[in-house]
């Protein structure tokens, strides 16, 4: 509520006044700022225990770290459980896990038009050096959170350990993936997309969605809400800071920028991919600034760790040209036999802006280890057919020139030690990443880990020896198990373990090691470990 004016002030002061209220309103609405006219309150002292969602950290730095909670006590209602006003909290950052003598502390106000999501970003910090955290609302305190930050940019590192993760369809499977995440000793946890999913199949219905599929705020706001229900995702998020990108089914299978396969309609869509952002912002542990301006929201980033690692997350949905080999406007991955479009050069997955940004930045690296991290599988993954070649639209190899754009700047930028991660495929991948894809004359320029679901289910057996043998690039490939891969890297050689179960709905479900594979410093290629 504004303040009453004093009756001493003058009509043009008050009008001048006004005029700068609402035009700071309006400016608000534009982009939905978190600022709202609104005196905040305490969380009413009848709700119900409101950090049911848990707590997060993310975006690591050498001095700063997100902290991330949300106030939804009754999660899957609209607003949360909450009144439609802004509600104070507090967070404390400390040392120890006791919280004897908090480091920082501060105040935060959660807006509804936010769903009442807290993003803290912490600056000031020690780096390479690990945090515990907690909010407090009313009498009510949160889980408490470990997080870490990132060595300085200069400093040497031995050894740098993470969890590549991506694909957890709810209604798939149980989380054993995220509880051994949670358990295990990392510098972070690496989500490369599919964080959740917009679409049901009823042939894997484990444990079903709340409701249909979303298309609006509300909806992916309680979808977000059933992933976080979830004790085991809800540990992986309290335990590490996270890194993420995203792929799909954060707003719809298959989308490509501004392309759908259900809405013919581009400004329908963007309405819809604006809810869907927003939902996705409000609901993981990424940086204040990131907040989304309407349809557009930028998540690729780079991170350093040391001198050891540069890490570049992209975003290969936001900007890339719809699936060739179509109708040209509505979206959808098909599996088709290649056609003439595939050669356009003005064809993109990353946009023209951020391949220039990612091209500049690995010429720049100084770090031993270059990371590029993304939503799927960049070697091929083509079928030979008794009818010809086969390609899948949707992933690298439907846009064959974007990507030979990608290696040639890989193998232009002089660098070594360049390690593609990506996920999407429901398959763990070890795969030699050639400027000419299967082509056994052509060099090694990078070497690639795909991570398989972490719940999502693969591809059949059969389709997967037709992938197999059409493409010896792929080292190793396995559809059948689901889990994660966990990476080392250190100066001698970087380490990729695929751990996996066959049991997705098995709720104990434990984990094994499905392969090991090692990429030597100073040799481009992956050997088995
Ligand atoms: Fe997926
Ligand atoms: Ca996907």
């Amino acid at each position: 509520m504004p303040r009453p004016a004093p009756r001493t002030m003058h009509r043009r002061q008050l009008l001048r006044v006004l005029g700068r209220q609402a035009a700071a309103l309006a400016l608000a609405n534009l982009f939905g700022s978190a600022r709202s006219a609104a005196r905040p309150v305490a969380l009413p002292a009848d709700s119900p225990y409101p950090f049911t969602l848990g707590v997060a950290s993310g975006m690591p730095r050498p001095t700063s770290v997100v902290l991330w909670t949300r106030l939804a006590p009754r999660p899957h209602e609209r607003g949360g459980g909450l009144p439609d006003a802004p509600i104070e909290l507090r967070w404390e950052l400390a040392a120890d896990e006791r919280f004897a003598a908090p480091l920082r502390s501060g105040s935060f106000v959660a807006q509804p038009d936010r769903a009442h999501s807290v993003h803290v970003e912490v600056e000031g910090l020690a780096s390479a050096t690990s945090y515990f955290y907690r909010f407090s609302a009313g009498d009510a305190l949160s889980p408490i959170g470990r997080t870490r930050t990132a060595p300085a940019e200069d400093a040497p590192v031995a050894r740098l350990r993470f969890a590549l993760a991506s694909c957890q369809h709810y209604e798939q499977g149980w989380y054993a993936g995220q509880r051994e995440i949670a358990a295990r000793d990392l510098d972070f946890v690496l989500f490369v997309g599919d964080y959740i999913y917009e679409s049901s199949n009823p042939r894997y219905r484990l444990r079903p969605h709340e409701g249909p599929v979303p298309t609006t705020l509300d909806g992916y706001r309680a979808r977000h809400a059933t992933y976080k229900l979830d004790a085991d995702l809800r540990a992986a998020h309290a335990a590490h800071p996270w890194l993420l990108t995203w792929d799909d089914h954060e707003v719809e299978n298959d989308y490509a920028g501004v392309h759908s396969r259900s809405e013919l309609d581009p400004a329908t869509f963007l309405r819809r991919r604006a809810a869907a952002y927003q939902a996705y912002f409000e609901h993981l542990p990424v940086a204040p600034a990131m907040a989304p301006q309407g349809p557009a929201m930028r998540i690729h980033d780079r991170y350093t760790w040391g001198r050891l690692a540069e890490l570049w997350t992209l975003d290969a949905r936001q900007y890339r040209d719809v699936q060739a080999c179509g109708d040209g406007a509505s979206a959808g991955g098909r599996v088709v036999a290649p056609c003439a479009e595939l050669d356009d050069p003005r064809r993109t997955v990353f946009g023209p802006e951020q391949e220039r940004w990612l091209g500049a930045g690995l010429a720049a690296s100084r770090a031993q280890w270059k990371l590029l991290a993304q939503g799927s599988q960049l070697s091929p993954g083509v079928a030979e057919t008794p009818f010809g070649r086969r390609i899948h639209s949707d992933g690298w190899d439907g846009y064959p020139i974007a990507r030979e754009r990608l290696l040639r700047s890989l193998a232009e930028s002089g660098q070594r030690d360049l390690l593609c991660l990506g996920g999407d495929v429901h398959r763990h991948v070890a795969a030699n990443v050639r400027l000419l894809p299967n082509d056994r004359k052509s060099p090694i320029v990078a070497s690639e880990f795909v991570c398989t679901s972490l719940t999502s289910r693969g591809l059949s057996e059969a389709a997967m020896d037709v992938l197999r043998t059409s493409n010896p690039d792929m080292v190793h490939a396995r559809s059948d198990e689901r889990g994660y891969a966990l990476i080392e890297l250190s100066a001698t050689a970087a380490s990729c373990d695929f751990r996996a179960t066959p049991f997705p709905a098995l709720a104990g479900a434990r984990l094994h090691s499905q392969a090991r594979f090692a990429v030597e410093a100073g040799v481009a290629g992956v050997q088995r470990d």
